[in-house]
């Protein structure tokens, strides 16, 4: 089974939804760092989750969420772009609490002033950035209370991963767009799908395709499945963009750099890639040359 984002509709009603399915890039990512257990089971559901949300946006660019807080969990992040690529990362200290997990809520739990951040980043256009409270004990339940408040769009979305996979699903019931289209809507329709995405099991969601979790959910209802799409590990990374971040570190902090390491070299914290600047490189961002 492979890393895919499947779209489904259920026919003539205005729901629809993903099923997502990670495996491979979960893992690049995951072994990339010593992280510990309860980290890559957050950082499997993040990625999920963004993998769900970044279908329900219809522009190029990407969209992140982010968890900051204090205590001995830091940050987390994940992020998806409209070509399916994604990538994560996070930072935390030591903590036994998190040598177990079953799910995001381990966590959760270690969590302290917690602020979870939704990041739309269009290629084209303006950036915008939703701040949804972690009040809740698990990330998919954040999420849906943010669209309940935020988009008042009905919505239900189940998580699951554990060191080796993950996966998610999201269904919406989307606003009909006029009274014709109210009319023709079965009204127990939304209730009985609820109840149903509800039953599904973490092992489920992490070991049964798209097509066996959708057939288990909604065998009742007639479901279109149109192709399914790629997900990947893919980092955005370039020395274009390290270029950038020198610049705005500012030429002070750049000399300062090239004093102890010449010539200057970034990594990247998502893919591990290096990139190097010379002091003549470096130093021409800002206009100026080796005397
Ligand atoms: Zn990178």
């Amino acid at each position: 089974m492979s890393d895919l984002r499947q779209r489904f509709f259920i026919e003539d009603s205005p729901v629809r939804g993903e099923v997502v399915h990670l495996e491979e890039a979960l893992q690049t990512i995951i072994t990339q760092r010593d992280y510990a257990p309860a980290v890559k089971v957050l950082l499997g559901e993040m990625l999920c989750a963004t993998a769900l949300l970044a279908s329900t946006l219809k522009i190029k660019g990407r969209i992140s969420l982010q968890i900051q807080a204090s205590g001995s969990f830091k940050w987390a992040m994940a992020e998806c772009n409209h070509l399916g690529e994604v990538r994560a990362l996070a930072d935390y200290e030591t903590d036994p609490r998190f040598d177990e997990a079953v799910d995001s809520s381990t966590v959760f739990k270690a969590l302290a002033n917690p602020v979870l951040f939704i990041n739309i980043e269009p290629e084209f256009g303006e950036r915008y950035q939703g701040i949804v409270p972690l009040d809740k004990d698990n990330l998919a339940s954040c999420l849906m209370q943010y669209y309940d408040l935020s988009a008042q769009i009905p919505t239900r979305i189940v998580l699951a991963s554990d060191e080796q996979r993950a996966g998610g699903l999201l269904i919406q019931l989307l606003p009909r767009n006029n009274e014709e289209e109210q009319r023709r809507v079965d009204e127990d329709l939304w209730p009985r799908l609820t109840v149903l995405t509800e039953t599904l099991k973490i092992d489920e969601l992490t070991t049964l395709d798209a097509n066996e979790i959708l057939y288990r959910l909604y065998n009742e209802e007639e479901v279109r499945l149109p192709e399914a799409e790629v997900l990947k590990f893919g980092c955005t990374c370039s020395k274009e963009r390290c270029a950038v971040a020198l610049e705005q570190v500012g030429i002070e902090s750049v000399r300062e750099t090239l004093e102890f390491q010449n010539p200057i070299e970034m990594d990247c914290q998502f893919c591990n890639s290096k990139y190097t600047f010379t002091a003549e490189e470096a130093l021409s961002l800002f206009g100026k040359h080796l005397s």
